[in-house]
C-alpha cells in the first residue's frame, strides 16, 4: 500500500493543463484566466452622479440655506451636451447620471427644498464640500490597468469586471469534458424489473454529479459489462471525444475485473495502486494518449471518496486552478469517531456544522460500509482518521469539506 499523498503526488505529476481558448462570459463562472485581463476602458467611463440630487457649484452654496435657479434635469443614460450649470444655478441630476459641465459637487434631494422643475427655486439646506457625490471617470479602473490576474478562479463578481470592460470572451482553460463509465455486468439502468443478482447503476449519476459540481462538462458514456473487448471499445471511443474519463468497477483483485488489463492494451501506462485509505483503496490511473483515465472502484461510497481524493484535483489542475488539492480545516469532534488499526487512513463521513463557539464541530453520518450510500447522501465532509483508534468527542480532527466552491 502507498500513502495517499504519494498516490495524489504521483497522478497530479502527469496532468498537464488543457490549452486556453476565448470563452464566452455567460459560460465562464468558475474557469481559471489563462493571461491577465486588462481593461482598454475606463469604468466608470464618465463622472457621475453618486445620488439622485442637484449638480451645482460649491462655491455658490458657501453658508448654507443658498436659493439656486434650476436649469435642468439629466438621467441616468442622457447626453449632457447643451446643459451646463452657472453661477447660481443647478441642474437636477439622477443617479448614474453625467455631470454637467460648470458642476463641481451634488447635494443629495434630502438636503434640499424645492426645485423641482426647471425654471424653479432650489433650497440648498448644507454648504457642500467641492467634489461631493461625484464619481470621478475611472474610479474602479482606469484604460491599461490589469483588471484580473492570470491564474485567477473566475466568480460572479469578476464576470461583472469582464463586463463592464466590454469584453464578451474571456482567455480561460476551458472546462475539460468528462467521461464517465460504468462497469459491471450487474448493473442495470432505469426502473426496469431487476433480475436476480442485478443492481441498479448509481454510480454513473454521482459521478456524473461531481462531474458537474468540479465545473467540468459531464458527458454520459454509459454502462457496458465485464467484457474485455467492449470495454476497451467503450474506452477508446471515450478518449476519442473527452479530456478526461472517469470510469467505476473493476478495478479490484476479482476475476472479472479487467480495467487494469485493458488499460494497458490501450497503451495507457496503467499505474494500478493500492492506496492506504478506506474506503477505497484499490485505484486504476493511466494516460489514453494525452487523456487521464480515473479507474475507480465499483462500491458506491469508495468511488466517490476516490473521485474527491484523486479525480477532483486532477480536473482542477487540467482546467488551470492555481490550488488543485482541496484543503483541509479542523473541526471539533462532537461524538467519538472510532476505527481500529489497519495502517490506513479512514475517511469518514460527516456533517460539520458551525457551532456558537466560532468553530466548525462534525458528527458521523452513519455506518461507514464502502457499499452503502446512505451516509454519504448525508454527509458535507470527510473527517481524516489517521491509523489508531479513533479520536474522542471534543478533539480536533482534520476535515476535507465536500461543498463546492467556486476558488
Ligand atoms: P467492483 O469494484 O467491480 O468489484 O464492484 C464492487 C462493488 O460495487 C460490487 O458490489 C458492485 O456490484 C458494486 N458496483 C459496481 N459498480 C456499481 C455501480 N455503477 N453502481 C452501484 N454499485 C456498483
Ligand atoms: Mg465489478
Amino acid at each position: 500500500m502507498i500513502p495517499l499523498e504519494e498516490a495524489q503526488r504521483r497522478i497530479l505529476g502527469r496532468i498537464g493543463r488543457l490549452p486556453p481558448r476565448a470563452v464566452p462570459v455567460g459560460e465562464a463562472l468558475g474557469c481559471v484566466t489563462s493571461v491577465a485581463i486588462v481593461s482598454t476602458e475606463a469604468v466608470p467611463p464618465f463622472a457621475n452622479s453618486a445620488m439622485d440630487g442637484f449638480a451645482l457649484r460649491a462655491a455658490d452654496t458657501a453658508g448654507a440655506g443658498a436659493r439656486l435657479r434650476v436649469v435642468g434635469v439629466l438621467s441616468a443614460g442622457q447626453d449632457p451636451a447643451g446643459l451646463r450649470v452657472g453661477r447660481g444655478e443647478a441642474i437636477r441630476i439622477m443617479t448614474g447620471a453625467a455631470v454637467p459641465d460648470g458642476a463641481d459637487s451634488v447635494v443629495m434631494v434630502e438636503r434640499t427644498t424645492g426645485g423641482k422643475a426647471p425654471g424653479d427655486l432650489v433650497t440648498v439646506e448644507i454648504e457642500v464640500a467641492e467634489g461631493s457625490h461625484i464619481r470621478p471617470a475611472g474610479e474602479d479602473l482606469m484604460p491599461g490597468q490589469e483588471t484580473i490576474p492570470a491564474g485567477t478562479v473566475l466568480g460572479p463578481g469578476h464576470l461583472g469586471l469582464v463586463a463592464s470592460i466590454g469584453l464578451s470572451d474571456v482567455p480561460v482553460h476551458p472546462r475539460a469534458r468528462v467521461g464517465v463509465l460504468s462497469t459491471g455486468d450487474e448493473l442495470v439502468e432505469g426502473p426496469a424489473p431487476l433480475r436476480p443478482g442485478q443492481i441498479r447503476d448509481s454510480n454513473r449519476h454521482a459521478l456524473l454529479a461531481l462531474v458537474r459540481q468540479a465545473g467540468c462538462h459531464p458527458v454520459d458514456l454509459g454502462l457496458v459489462g465485464d467484457d474485455k473487448e467492449a470495454i476497451e471499445a467503450a474506452l477508446a471511443q471515450a478518449a476519442q471525444r473527452c479530456d478526461a474519463v472517469v470510469t467505476s468497477g473493476g478495478v479490484s483483485v476479482g476475476d472479472f475485473d479487467y480495467m487494469v488489463v485493458v488499460l494497458q492494451a490501450l497503451g495507457g501506462d496503467a499505474e494500478w495502486m493500492q492506496v492506504a485509505i478506506k474506503p477505497a483503496k484499490p485505484l486504476l490511473f493511466g494516460l489514453v494518449g494525452e487523456v487521464p483515465l480515473f479507474g475507480l472502484p465499483g462500491n458506491p461510497a469508495s468511488a466517490m471518496v476516490s473521485f474527491e481524493l484523486f479525480a477532483r484535483p486532477a480536473l482542477r489542475r487540467l482546467m488551470g486552478h492555481p490550488e488543485p488539492s482541496s484543503r483541509a480545516v479542523r473541526a471539533v469532534v462532537d461524538e467519538s469517531l472510532s476505527r481500529r488499526p489497519d495502517g490506513k487512513l479512514h475517511l469518514v463521513r460527516v456533517r460539520a456544522e458551525s457551532g456558537e463557539d466560532g468553530r466548525l464541530h462534525v458528527r458521523s453520518t452513519g455506518s461507514q460500509g464502502s457499499n452503502l450510500l446512505g451516509s454519504m447522501a448525508a454527509a458535507n465532509a470527510l473527517a481524516l482518521l489517521p491509523d489508531g483508534d479513533g479520536t474522542g468527542a471534543g478533539n480536533l480532527v482534520e476535515i476535507l469539506l465536500l461543498t463546492s466552491f467556486w476558488s
